[in-house]
């Protein structure tokens, strides 16, 4: 799955991709930007291809000798609103990545988003879910099955949140925390995460759903992800509601 794609030297081009048993590698196609390259194309963002290179472990950057594109339906570009979730899926993907770490359940996850995006009722649940298998996959998915002081369920009870520590707690127990998170919202968030990397569930987010979720996963990524901050994908999205 390439990622992103930047410009290297006079006609080449480096793209960063995710692989299904070797993680995220970045990949040199040299010429790639000559006029009669065969790489010509498929080196896009976002697209899905099988590629052949030489792999040597102590480099940076491996050197790119084929490609061929695998095709699945992208969002059109008429739907606006998807086709920046998608970008916006990559770029999570990519600076939650630390290169060559391979982890096959996270290219999965990546998969079941691109292959379930299209179709599905609610883009941003889509979105969140990619958020959610990453974040566990990464060990930084808070426990919100119930109070970490108390224990009392989830169930019946309204969570605290102290994304930092990412500690949890109930409202009565009332530990540092600066996100509360209502049963409904631990339910969805539950869903999300049984989801697994199975193909995109039926979720559906009102807009005030859609505002918890999204704070609270993007608070986590802030705590735990070096240099995070908001895809520029969903940045352009935000600019483009207000007008
Ligand atoms: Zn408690």
């Amino acid at each position: 799955m390439v990622l992103r794609t930047f410009d290297f030297g006079e006609s080449s081009t480096i793209a960063v991709a995710l692989m299904r048993d070797h993680g995220k590698v970045r990949l040199l196609a040299k010429g790639a930007r000559k006029k009669n390259s065969p790489y010509l194309g498929r080196l896009r963002t976002g697209n899905l291809v099988e590629v052949v290179f030489y792999y040597k472990e102590h480099r940076g950057l491996q050197l790119l000798r084929e490609v061929s594109s695998e095709s699945f339906d992208m969002p059109g570009r008429s739907d606006f609103e998807r086709l920046c979730i998608f970008q916006a899926g990559l770029e999570v993907i990519d600076r939650a990545t630390i290169e060559r770490e391979s982890d096959a359940g996270q290219f999965m996850a990546l998969e079941a988003f691109i292959v379930g995006l299209p179709s599905c009722p609610d883009p941003w649940a889509a979105f969140f879910t990619l958020e959610v298998q990453l974040l566990k996959r990464l060990g930084f998915y808070p426990d919100l099955t119930g109070c970490s002081r108390c224990g009392r369920a989830a169930a019946g009870a309204s969570l605290v949140v102290d994304t930092a520590s990412g500690s949890v707690t109930c409202v009565s127990c009332c530990g540092r925390g600066d996100l509360k998170l209502t049963e409904e919202t631990c339910e969805i968030l539950g869903r999300m995460e049984r989801a697994g990397s199975q193909a995109m569930t039926d979720i559906t987010l009102d807009r005030a759903m859609r505002r918890r979720v999204g704070t609270l996963l993007h608070n986590l990524f802030l705590h735990h992800i070096d240099g995070y901050r908001l895809p520029y994908a969903l940045r352009l999205l935000k600019e483009d509601e207000a007008q």
